[in-house]
């Protein structure tokens, strides 16, 4: 296939789908027409079948919520924090905040008070919605924030008020339809940068950015979603892969099966039961399926397809290694995208490239950028993705300086993220620059280090960080899990990696450890990893 008609003359790689025309209504709006049409259908259903909504249902809870919220004191653009594993209310309890007018922002549940406190103060969360067990942490981390009004918990209860109750006792006449707003001016969704160069920093979505990045992900050349399909709610709503998830299982009238838990083998059950066709996981669940032994006790042959993204895949388990283990599935594909660009700027599509993240969802354009020189390269050459498209944050929060240092003049924004795309557009990350270990003047890539460790027969996982070395600034150490009942010891491992790698990628020290630690998003826990050895140096 010809590239070139994709690549402009000053080596701008556009999207080979066409562009998308968004709608100029807030996204709140937008979900109501939707959810309109859907009527008695279930859309939102809990793990164990006890509790469902319907689209009627998501709009009247919403409204109610709302109604109730408005009733005690949301103004528009108070920022309403949920904190909560996954759960089925999730979704009337986003779009009633987001009726009332607020900004909705995702906390993670499994953060400390300190972090979760951090979240509420960077964003001047003024609501806060729990889980009641996380109630003494919600109150331990609202304690002195200036501007903050109120915790709600889901469930019913006689400390502080309750969404179910609100939504029970409340009859919605508070609420008189969705706010008038700009949408490409007014705040949406405030969620946060990864974090690893430094503090997370806030990310602003517009209602136009989310609903772009809505619209963009339900193109037909990126998500072919039918109406008998349903969805593993699995990936955390506090992501913004998964809240986006959520909303596109709303406005596209699909039911979703939500899992509240991360850790267990709850999913396969759920699969099971629901009949789950479409499985949109992180990288670590892929890795569960393959090596997880208690996969084929589940008749899991409803799955259609499975859709990954948010880090690296290994080579030992890439799209044909996936696709050979379940022959069921029609596709397993990844997915490339940052917070900041709402997690949808490629896709793997058609023909599936092995470690490929695709091509271009649609409006979405690229420039692979020389590190040395900042020109931009053709197909095959190496290089920093600069990405630029509809579903693009407005900025950081309140951070102009940092706002200015991720974007160019002319809007691209720098990913950290290096790589190439091929002759047909496929692009392919190798290396998050970040990540990066600086050992004397050479520039280690722990992506690679990984990759070769995990050629090795009897290692399951590996993670490479970079530790402070008193000549060479940083050297590269190594964590890796090896298979049960195999007789390898570090000296061997380190021996395989000497005969294949170059004398800056040597490690300086390997442990064997029983499980890589990696958050619920599937990215190595890589500041831990680095303590940890650093903690344990120091002795
Ligand atoms: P986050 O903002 O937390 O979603 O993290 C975004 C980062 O995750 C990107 O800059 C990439 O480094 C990484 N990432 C996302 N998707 C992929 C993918 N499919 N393959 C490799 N890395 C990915």
């Amino acid at each position: 296939m010809d590239i070139n008609y994709l690549i402009s003359e000053d080596k701008i790689l556009r999207s080979p789908w066409i562009s998308t025309d968004i709608p100029k209504i807030s996204l709140t709006e937008f979900l109501t027409l939707a959810l309109e049409k859907y009527g008695d259908k279930p859309l939102v259903v809990s793990h164990d079948k006890s509790r469902s909504y319907t689209a009627q249902d998501v709009l009247l809870s919403s409204r109610r919520f709302a109604s109730a919220l408005i009733r005690r004191g949301l103004k528009l653009g108070d920022v309403f924090c949920i904190c909560t594993a996954n759960n089925v209310d999730y979704a009337a309890a986003a779009l009633g905040a987001m009726n009332a007018g607020a900004i909705i922002t995702l906390g993670k549940p499994m953060d400390k008070a300190e972090e979760l406190r951090f979240r509420l103060e960077q964003t001047n969360s003024v609501y806060l919605l729990v889980e009641k067990k996380n109630l003494d942490k919600a109150k331990e981390a609202t304690k002195y924030l200036p501007n903050f009004q109120e915790i709600l918990v889901f469930e019913k209860s006689e400390d502080c008020p309750s969404f179910l109750e609100l939504v029970e006792e409340d009859d919605g006449s508070a609420f008189t339809g969705s706010p008038a707003i700009d949408p490409k001016e007014t705040p949406l969704l405030l969620t946060f940068s990864s974090g690893t160069t430094g503090l997370p920093k806030a990310i602003v979505h517009t209602h136009y950015t989310f609903l772009s990045a809505v619209i963009i992900a339900t193109h037909p050349s990126v998500w072919k979603i039918s109406q008998d399909d349903i969805v593993l709610g699995m990936y955390p709503f506090c992501h913004v892969a998964g809240f986006l998830f959520l909303i596109i299982t709303l406005s596209e009238g699909v039911t979703l099966s939500v899992v509240p838990s991360y850790e267990s083998d709850l999913f396969l059950e759920v699969i099971e039961k629901h009949k789950v066709s479409v499985v949109p996981v992180a990288v670590s669940i892929v890795y569960r399926l393959l090596r997880n032994p208690n996969v084929h006790q589940y008749n899991l042959t409803s799955v259609k397809e499975i859709l990954t993204g948010g880090a690296p895949l290994n080579q030992e388990s890439n799209e044909e290694v996936v696709m050979k283990a379940f022959p069921f599935l029609r596709s397993f594909r990844q997915c490339y995208g940052l917070s900041e660009i709402l997690s949808v700027a490629s896709v793997e599509k058609g023909n599936i490239t092995p470690n490929s993240v695709g091509k271009l969802t649609p409006s979405t354009e690229l420039k692979v950028v020389d590190l040395a020189t900042g020109v931009a390269l053709g197909p095959n050459e190496g290089g920093e993705f600069y990405v630029r498209g509809l579903q693009m944050m407005k900025g950081y929060l309140d951070n102009p300086k940092a706002t200015a240092e991720v974007f160019t003049e002319d809007g691209w924004f720098k990913t950290g993220d290096f790589g190439h795309y091929d002759s047909e557009g496929n692009l392919y990350i190798t290396d998050r620059l970040k990540e990066m270990i600086k050992s004397g003047f050479h520039q280690v890539s722990p992506t690679e280090i990984e990759s070769v460790l995990c050629s090795h027969q009897v290692i399951e996982d590996a993670a490479v960080v970079g530790i402070p070395d008193s000549t060479l600034g940083e050297v590269p150490y190594g964590f890796v899990v090896i298979r049960p009942d195999s007789h390898v010891t570090p000296e061997n491992i380190l021996r395989f990696i000497s005969a294949r790698l170059a004398p800056q990628k040597q490690l300086k020290g390997l442990e064997f450890i029983d499980k890589i630690p990696r958050s619920q998003f599937g990215k190595i826990e890589r500041k831990y990893l680095k303590d940890h050895v650093v903690q344990k140096l120091k002795k």
